[in-house]
């Protein structure tokens, strides 16, 4: 949607360091990076919450997980190891709405999280 930061994103509308895309998704820096590796993995779709989702996005999501996989191995941070996360409304901590997958790693991270 155009008010939307992340469809803006997808749209090169606004900036951002991509580092992947395909015809379902972008890749790109997280612009406040809480690991030495955070990448953030948008469907080009526009759908809010992970609520959101329905039985026809099972290959999208799939895809985006396949495609953070991938870039962990890219990055160097797969066999060290990583965490792949989505973050659903208030209590998940969900501050933009168009769901993301998050990629972090590069450092030990701590379980569970705050
Ligand atoms: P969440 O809290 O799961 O909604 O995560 C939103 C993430 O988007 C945060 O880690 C932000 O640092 C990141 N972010 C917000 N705006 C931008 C932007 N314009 N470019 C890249 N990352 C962004
Ligand atoms: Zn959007």
């Amino acid at each position: 949607t155009t008010d939307c930061i992340f469809c803006q994103i997808a749209d090169k509308k606004i900036p951002a360091n991509i580092i992947y895309e395909d015809d379902l998704v972008i890749a790109f820096d997280d612009l406040q990076p809480k690991a030495p590796v955070h990448k953030l993995i948008i469907p080009r779709q526009h759908i809010a919450t992970l609520n959101d989702l329905t039985p026809d996005n099972s290959q999208l999501i799939g895809h985006m997980t396949l495609v953070a996989a991938q870039l962990a191995r890219e990055l160097e941070v797969d066999a060290s190891g990583y965490r792949v996360l989505l973050n659903c409304n208030k209590d998940g901590g969900q501050v933009v709405f168009h769901i993301h997958m998050h990629l972090l790693g590069g450092r030990s991270l701590t379980w569970p999280p705050g």
